[in-house]
């Protein structure tokens, strides 16, 4: 019977002393209070996190690990829990502060678990700290907005050499012919036609310049209108209804390969109807400026992958030479007479805030193909 009872005695230490061991070898801080809140245990990375040794922290009440207000509602918590058990924190954890001796408060995730230890409630505390997790994430926010500044800045300063550059046109036009008229006026008034003439050419430069601005101000608000689910081959079909009527201008054959399912977006299919037509358009005046010499027939293609579909304009233009590849996307860069090179740039932001991606590259036989790509509505989106 002696010889039974030690050897059960000598289990239970050695179990006591395999516990101490693991807690102590925690990473993170496990604490255990009694339903008073006082302090009955405090493991080696408890000590490391909150800079107290055990014996300090040892049958002192828990609410010394916190700051205020917690600190002074802790008790009435505790109360209140074990006459309802209405649970805050118990069984669910969350982010919480913590105090550390030297007064600093530091973030810290805190989950708690019950157990009943013979008659006794007791509460197990585990808590990881925070500190340099958030640290991380402060500086990624921080790195993001100084991207999203950086971005705003770049597209401001781009804009504001494009606007100076094609708005100075028209304004030295007026001013030119502004300056005519008043000639006309003091040494041939009678000659009204010629006036008129001045006048009216003042006129379109004026307009000119304001549709400038008016494109530019579609270009910035940008506004998200309202999405809606979408089939992406009605969509294409609607657009090259649009199309036809300049196709056949153009002396140009639009072919349309559908996908031969269902292929559901999320989307405004306003702006996304907008950028295939700007696609198909400037696909038609390319081939058009060559008098269609590589071809007559101008391809939208659907494909769809894993989680994308992408849509292809497939022209026999002049294809992009490296010259206007430089300026592609950069907004009021035209080629064209009355291009206003907006296009482009208003269409890869409109794909960029539908989660897709704009880009292009050069046909093998001739022109070039001008695709993106957007996200296919799942189920699980919704
Ligand atoms: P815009 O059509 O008003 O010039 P965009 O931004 O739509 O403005 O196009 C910018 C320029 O890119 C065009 O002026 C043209 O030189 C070139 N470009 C666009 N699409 C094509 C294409 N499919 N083939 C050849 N050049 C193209």
């Amino acid at each position: 019977m002696q010889v039974k009872s030690s050897t059960t005695e000598i289990e239970l230490l050695e179990a006591q002393g395999f516990a101490k061991a693991v807690l102590d070898t925690a990473v993170d801080a496990i604490i255990t209070i009694n339903h008073k809140g006082i302090v009955e245990s405090f493991n080696l990375a408890a000590e490391r996190i909150f800079q107290y040794s055990q014996t300090e922290v040892i049958g002192n009440n828990i609410k010394m690990l916190m700051p205020q207000p917690f600190q002074r509602e802790h008790d009435s918590y505790l109360d209140n829990y074990m006459q309802t058990s209405k649970a805050k924190i118990i069984g669910i954890g969350r982010d919480v502060i913590g105090l550390r001796k030297d007064g600093k408060e530091f973030p810290l995730h805190l989950s708690v678990s019950e157990v009943l230890h013979q008659t006794e409630r007791k509460f197990v505390g585990i808590i990881r700290d925070l500190t340099h997790q958030k640290h991380i994430e402060l500086e990624a926010a921080e790195a993001r907005d100084l991207l999203a500044h950086m971005d705003r800045v770049n597209m401001l300063s781009e804009m504001a050499t494009g606007i100076a550059h094609e708005i100075n046109q028209p304004l030295t036009a007026i001013s030119m012919y502004a300056q005519t008229a008043l000639r006309l006026l003091e040494n041939n008034p009678e000659k009204t036609d010629l006036l008129a003439s001045s006048l009216e050419k003042l006129s379109v430069q004026a307009h000119r310049a304001g549709s400038i601005v008016e494109r530019m101000q579609q270009m910035v608000k940008q506004e998200d209108g309202e999405r809606e689910l979408t089939d992406c081959n009605e969509l294409i079909e609607g657009i090259r209804k649009l199309a036809e009527v300049e196709a056949q201008l153009r002396g140009i054959e639009i072919t349309f390969e559908p996908i031969q399912e269902d292929c559901i977006i999320f989307s405004d299919s306003v702006q996304i109807q907008q950028v295939a037509l700007n696609l198909l358009r400037n696909g038609m005046q390319a081939m058009a400026s060559i008098n269609n010499k590589n071809g007559n027939s101008i391809c939208i293609r659907l494909e769809k992958s894993q989680d994308t579909v992408k849509f292809s304009v497939i022209d026999q233009g002049t294809g992009i030479t490296p010259q206007v590849h430089e300026m592609l996307f950069v907004p009021f860069a035209s080629t064209k007479k009355q291009g206003m090179g907006i296009g482009l740039s208003l269409c890869k932001s409109i794909i960029n805030a539908h989660g897709g991606q704009l880009s292009y590259s050069n046909n093998h036989t001739a022109g070039a193909t001008f695709y993106f790509t957007l996200p296919i509505y799942t189920e699980t989106d919704s």
